[in-house]
């Protein structure tokens, strides 16, 4: 039985319907550039989001960079983040000439340990940058409280998170400025590279509106110098179509993952995922952990049952930070969980049968 880690066919055929007319309403209009496809999306994940603005822009890592600059982080800053992420969130303090401070992960969760955040704050910090990794908030009451001891401002990188909820209320509306990616594997994801921010804060909001397009909402009149990072209509208008689809299917998410974890319950080999208290996780990935990952990876592909690594490196250790003079063993949860943990498929269409194999395969491997 062929299991791909992720295929977005069969949710296309939920969609194909919908978006198609869609899409060619903007490209009968030649309507490309903003408009009101972006207003209209923006509209309703401010309110699916539940903060008082949102704004569409052009990646994941964009609406990072946005919110960085709109906080005015730059050269001589430091910005407090996790090591075991996506790269996009380490690259983008680096981008804006500021340093990339690491705090060490909690294994059981795989989000940076809270608890350790208040020792590395230093009179250049200016901003903590938590991540909801694989999907689950982080502990953002105490996070939140440490920030605020310090005034230090808090950008969520909510990139996998559209929809995890911390004690009743969304990622994105958690810190001061949530940052999301419509890249395709996203739980939300569009037909290409997209991203939004969300915040309730007027001046900001003003601010990175400006930024989107080059520093100047007044066209060719420029109060700073900003970036053209703004969504395209084409893919605002993907994304408005499928977010009414986005609570049905992260919750097949979630009753997948409830059945790996039964799957799972019996095989003391398999490190399975936790869900903390005090929140609702939306499974962008299923991450497992055991001895022998690199053998289990091959396993797996021998079988036809596709899985991912995320991540194989820990930010630390690579080479375009060694200028930070990390050294192996600084984030030992990190680098531990880098070699250790190993992503299956968790997609929404996939079927009972496709979890059992999965599950089956993996508890065969660790078996032997
Ligand atoms: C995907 C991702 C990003 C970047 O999003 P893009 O849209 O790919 O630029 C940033 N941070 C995390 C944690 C991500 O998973």
């Amino acid at each position: 039985m062929k299991v791909p880690l992720l295929d977005l066919k069969p949710q296309y055929a939920q969609i194909k319907d919908q978006v198609i007319p869609e899409i060619m309403d903007i490209i009968e209009n030649q309507a490309f550039i903003l408009g009101p496809k972006v207003s209209k999306l923006e509209a309703k994940m401010a309110e699916y989001i539940g903060t008082s603005y949102t704004i569409g822009c052009s990646s994941g890592t964009d609406a990072l960079l946005l919110a960085l600059m709109a906080i005015d982080v730059g050269s001589g800053d430091e910005v407090i983040t996790t090591p075991y992420t996506f790269f996009a969130t380490a690259g983008s303090i680096h981008r804006v000439g500021a340093r990339p401070v690491f705090v060490d992960i909690d294994p059981a969760s795989y989000l940076i340990d809270v608890k350790k955040i208040e020792a590395a704050i230093t009179p250049k910090t200016k901003a903590i940058m938590p991540v909801h990794l694989f999907g689950q908030c982080v502990d953002m009451g105490p996070l939140m409280e440490v920030a605020r001891k310090h005034n230090l401002k808090v950008i969520e990188d909510a990139a996998q998170a559209i929809g995890a909820r911390y004690k009743g209320k969304n990622a994105g509306q958690l810190g001061d400025i949530g940052c999301f990616s419509f890249f395709p594997s996203k739980n939300l994801g569009c037909f290409g590279d997209g991203g939004l921010i969300s915040t309730n804060r007027k001046e900001l909001y003003d601010r990175i509106m400006g930024l989107r397009v080059h520093g100047g909402i007044v066209q060719y009149h420029h109060q700073e110098v900003g970036l053209n990072a703004r969504i395209d209509a084409l893919q605002a208008a993907v994304v408005a179509v499928k977010l009414p689809h986005l609570a049905g299917w992260t919750e097949g998410r979630r009753r997948n993952a409830a059945l790996y974890n039964e799957l799972f319950k019996n095989n003391p080999k398999v490190v399975r995922p936790v869900e903390l208290a005090d929140r609702y996780h939306i499974f962008n990935q299923y991450v497992i952990r055991v001895d022998k990952r690199d053998e289990l990876k091959n396993y797996l592909t021998e079988k036809e049952i596709g899985c991912s690594i995320y991540y194989p490196l820990s930010m630390h250790q690579q080479k375009c930070f060694a200028y930070l003079n990390y050294k192996p063993g600084d984030f030992i949860e990190s680098e531990k969980a880098a070699n250790s943990t190993i992503a299956l498929p968790i997609y929404p269409e996939l079927s009972k049968e496709q979890i059992e194999f999965v599950a089956q395969t993996v508890n065969e491997f660790t078996s032997r």
